[in-house]
């Protein structure tokens, strides 16, 4: 068992497409994602203890963050040890660099990174297939953020097929103080499509990805995929926090190709075409007093460093 800090690096990720189609009896929707790992991180260390404890710093607020057993790394740190048969605890601390409830995925980061430095903290050495089962048991999002890259989600999320993009997507993001539940935002999702008339399209019949999307990630074409990035999860967010949608519109006005809300929100993702129109684009929303961040896609998943 190693005696120093292992350090693991996780991206949060950004939904370039996302079709939900009906809600299931369990409570579920099924997916047509798109995601990319963008370069945005979840720093885990995980040092040897006795028993299970944690912390939480970071550069965003943490103060949403639980430090027991609902925290996602520590669930993350106990099911490898239960599975893997070890006799032994973890102090992790993490440290976040993704909002918390910002719709990209950082709890997530943070069990896909708790998985991986455990992993080799203990020398369980369960292998890639054995660490995606666990991190598909702990919740949808964790696969991809063991996987990192590009790749294509379908079931709830965690079924995934990675999807060539060619060269480096340039994103702005633009952060909210305040998060927004992502079972909220799909609740919503559902009382707006149950509405007659409403402003949600119904479920679509069939959950594809649409070639257009892929072609233009294969292609590295920021231009092609601007017109083709889609969320069926942004009405939902737009209706419950209104004041996203000048910051979009405001991305578009200074010079990005398009903008989406990242997952179930609030992140607002803004696609430009090369870095230094993301520099400007940041710049300026920052001279609106908007919190934005010029990061790039795509970026590997969790994994050790130095
Ligand atoms: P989702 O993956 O559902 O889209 P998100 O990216 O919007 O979520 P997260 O920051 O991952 O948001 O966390 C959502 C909620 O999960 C938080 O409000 C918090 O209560 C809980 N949570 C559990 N573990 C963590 C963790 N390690 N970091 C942040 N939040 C966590």
């Amino acid at each position: 068992m190693a005696s120093r800090p292992v350090h693991v690096r996780a991206p949060g990720k950004i939904n370039v497409y996302l079709g939900v189609g009906p809600r299931h009896d369990d409570g579920y929707h099924s997916l047509a994602t798109v995601f990319q790992a963008v370069s945005l991180y979840e720093d885990v260390y995980a040092s040897p203890s006795d028993a299970f404890t944690l912390e939480v710093d970071g550069d965003v607020d943490v103060s949403g963050v639980p430090l027991d057993d609902r925290n996602l790394a520590m669930r993350a740190a106990k099911l490898l040890a239960q599975t893997a048969g070890v006799d032994a605890g973890v102090h992790l601390r993490i440290r976040k660099g993704v909002p918390v409830a910002g719709g990209m995925g950082g709890g997530s980061a943070d069990a896909a990174a708790a998985l991986v430095a455990c992993d080799a903290l203990w020398g369980t050495e369960l292998g890639a297939h054995r660490l995606h089962e666990l991190a598909a048991r702990l919740g949808a999002d964790v696969p991809f953020a063991l996987h990192g890259g590009t790749a294509v989600g379908s079931g709830r999320g965690d079924e995934l097929t990675p999807a060539l993009a060619r060269g480096r997507f340039d994103w702005v993001l633009v952060l909210s103080e305040q998060g927004l539940s992502t079972p909220a935002v799909y609740g919503q999702l559902d009382l707006l499509r149950a509405q007659d008339g409403a402003v949600a399209d119904d479920p679509p019949m069939s959950l594809d990805v649409p070639l257009a999307v892929l072609q233009a990630l294969r292609a590295g074409d920021a231009r092609d995929l601007a017109p083709a990035l889609l969320n069926d999860l942004e009405v939902a967010a737009l209706v419950d926090r209104p004041d996203l949608t000048s910051a979009l519109v405001d991305g578009i006005r200074f010079g990005a190709l398009g903008g989406i809300v990242s997952g179930s929100g609030p992140t607002i993702a803004l696609l430009c075409d090369d870095p230094d129109q993301a520099r400007l684009v940041q710049d300026l929303l920052r001279d609106t007093g908007r919190t934005a961040l010029h990061v790039h896609g795509p970026v590997p998943g969790a994994r050790v460093m130095g």
